[in-house]
């Protein structure tokens, strides 16, 4: 199964976790470079596209995982 498109906005999880021991960023800017944001330390990494690419292991988009109500 293929990942779906990543959006900016979404929360990842990446192959390794990072050094604060968190996996949970959240994509902040998308081009031929992806900035990060860790969700624990707030930490931000920059990497190219194609690397960001071979990491991702998952994906969960903001309104996933909530129901809107009207
Ligand atoms: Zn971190």
């Amino acid at each position: 199964m293929r990942t779906p498109p990543v959006r900016e906005g979404d929360l990842v999880a990446l192959r390794k976790p990072h050094a604060c021991g968190a996996n949970r960023w959240r994509v902040v800017q998308l081009g031929a470079d992806v900035r990060l944001v860790c969700t624990r330390c707030q930490r931000r990494v920059l990497m190219p596209r194609d690397e960001f690419d071979r990491r991702l292991r998952e994906r969960w988009q903001e309104d996933e995982h909530e129901e809107m109500d009207g």
